[in-house]
């Protein structure tokens, strides 16, 4: 090998962010990773949510406000439900009394 070209080629450790870590060689100092094979869904089987390059807060950014938009007219419904509600317990009082009225007159 020629001389001062080389980088150098040590021990280290690649740690994830699940914890775990792998002990490998390589050029470079500190090794971090988001997945690993012993976290990644491949491997362990299980369903998992892997957020790549941010799509979670890319998705949350662009549709965020339609989410809140949903559950305010969610709101608006349950406001105009209890205002239906209400119209109609008073279109039936306006019936009630209108009965007692014809009821009346026949005495
Ligand atoms: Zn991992």
């Amino acid at each position: 090998m020629k001389d001062n070209i080389h980088p150098q080629y040590g021990p280290v450790t690649i740690r994830c962010v699940c914890g775990n870590e792998i002990q490998t060689r390589s050029t470079k100092n500190n090794i971090q990773v988001d997945i690993c094979s012993a976290c990644h869904p491949l491997f362990t089987g299980k369903q998992k949510l892997v957020d790549t390059a941010g799509r979670i807060d890319r998705f949350k950014k662009k549709f965020g406000e339609r989410v809140a938009t949903a559950a305010d007219a969610k709101k608006k419904a349950d406001a105009k439900a209890e205002k239906d509600k209400k119209i109609k317990e008073a279109k039936q009082a306006e019936l009630a009394a209108k009965m007692k009225e014809k009821e009346a007159p026949k005495k």
